[in-house]
């Protein structure tokens, strides 16, 4: 078999093992084969099933008119399943099933995803220089340094930079010497040890110096020389130094290799400070640029109403308040109700959206301005895409959208939603779901 062949196949079962079904109509499901119970890991009901519901499909247990649970059913067929389904919400509007990538939250397959699941997925025997409890996360993704200084960290720590010793050990055929001094060239060596790079450390702006000799456990020694602070006049205010100094220690290591020169200690020093500098500047500037951007308001048209919906979760809990409140020219309508099943904030405000999109078209309004403090679901809304979770939901809170002349979805602050999140409190707090309508005249 080719390397070819051989890779095709090994995407194809990664792909057969981190997929799922999220719920829309429920028609392409199958109850028993079908991975569709999560939107984090493949989970299918465990049967067996009896006889006569070894074909059921998800479809078959709502209610045919209102494509919500039929709870009868779902005591009947999957009683053990009963809460955890009811916390899937279909699609009332009969959008298709979709399957999606299980390793993201947007369920969209991403190639540092996939292979994440490749590597975890399988017994992985190679482990680097570090032990099993390194946190890489912390150690490494989230240094604040540039992606490619973090991918040359963690090669770097898996023990995967090709110098002398490690290519001896693999029985390439190359001098493990150190090419500056003769001694073997090991990852300790080359980026601690030697006189070289021993001066470079001795040369960097640090507040307190890197004892280079004492460097043997690099993984132990790893956290401690990358939160070292600089000294002001180095510019370099925010961020760790250590790992870019190491980057341009291994850059000059390859030019002295190959091309048989390199720069000198200060000169290998302020490369790595150059760069660090225009990244940590690059960033600043960004951030800045980010945190003074201003939202330009969408330009509603005359007599748009707009409509504002809030929810009310409790962490942990499954019971939430969803509010709506209207504010038109002419009087003010609230809306309140409190759900059960629900498992996340972000449902809880979906569903209160949903509300408010079922409430604008039963009240015929035209022109409609949706308005909720979850940046989360608007953007999602607004791009079409969310997380699996939502999807039933934004499925139909598109479908139900379609019916007005002119529709828009909002951001607007919390302080701004005031009503709206006292009514879904409100509705939170009464033990019995119910439903309360309400019309208030508007003092304006
Ligand atoms: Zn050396």
């Amino acid at each position: 078999m080719s390397h070819g062949w051989r890779s095709i196949l090994r995407g194809r079962d990664l792909l057969a093992n981190n997929l799922g079904w999220v719920v829309g109509n429920g028609q392409s499901i199958h109850v028993w084969q079908d991975p569709w119970l999560s939107v984090n890991k493949q989970e299918r009901p465990i049967g067996p099933p009896c006889e006569h519901y070894v074909e059921l499909k998800v479809s078959d247990l709502m209610l045919p008119e209102t494509c919500e649970w039929d709870l009868h059913k779902l005591q009947l067929c999957l009683p053990d399943y009963k809460d955890s389904i009811q916390c899937i919400k279909p699609s009332q509007t009969g959008a298709p099933d979709k399957i999606v990538w299980l390793g993201t939250k947007t369920g969209e397959y991403t190639t540092k995803s996939g292979y994440y699941n490749a590597v975890n997925g399988e017994d992985n025997g190679h482990a680097g220089p570090v032990g099993d409890d390194f946190n890489w996360k912390k150690n490494v993704w989230n240094l604040e340094c540039a992606p490619k200084i973090k991918m040359f960290s963690w090669k770097l720590l898996k023990g995967a930079l090709p110098v002398g010793a490690r290519l001896h050990e693999r029985h390439v055929p190359v001098d493990p010497a150190c090419k500056r001094c003769g001694e073997v060239e090991s990852i300790t060596h080359l980026f601690f040890h030697c006189r070289f790079a021993r001066k470079v450390w001795q040369l960097a702006p640090f507040a307190t110096e890197v004892d280079c000799s004492g460097m043997i456990d690099l993984a132990e020694e790893w956290l401690p020389i990358c939160v070292k602070k600089c000294l002001p006049p180095s510019g370099i205010s925010s961020g760790s130094l250590a790992p870019w100094i190491l980057w341009s220690l291994w850059k000059e290591r390859n030019k002295f290799v190959f091309e048989g020169h390199s720069a000198s200690p200060e000169d290998t020093l302020s490369k790595a400070l150059v760069i660090a500098r225009e990244w940590c500047t690059t960033k600043e500037r960004n951030t800045l640029s980010k945190s003074i951007r201003i939202t330009i308001p969408v330009q509603l048209p005359p007599l748009t109403v707009t409509i504002r919906s809030d929810a009310a979760w409790a962490p942990g809990g499954t019971t939430a308040g969803l509010g709506c409140f209207v504010i038109s020219p002419s009087e003010s309508h609230s809306f309140s109700k409190g759900v059960s099943h629900v498992t996340s904030a972000l449902m809880a405000e979906g569903l209160a959206m949903l509300e408010a999109v079922k409430l604008g078209a039963k009240e015929e309004l035209r022109k409609i301005c949706f308005e909720s403090d979850s940046s989360q679901l608007i953007s999602a809304i607004n791009s079409g895409t969310c997380c699996p979770e939502l999807y039933g939901v934004v499925a139909d809170i598109l479908a139900f959208s379609t019916i007005f002349e002119f529709v828009t979805f909002a951001w607007i602050a919390r302080e701004r939603n005031i009503q709206a999140d006292r009514l879904a409190k409100a509705a939170l707090n009464v033990s019995v779901p119910q439903v309360v309508d309400g019309v208030v005249i508007a003092p304006n």
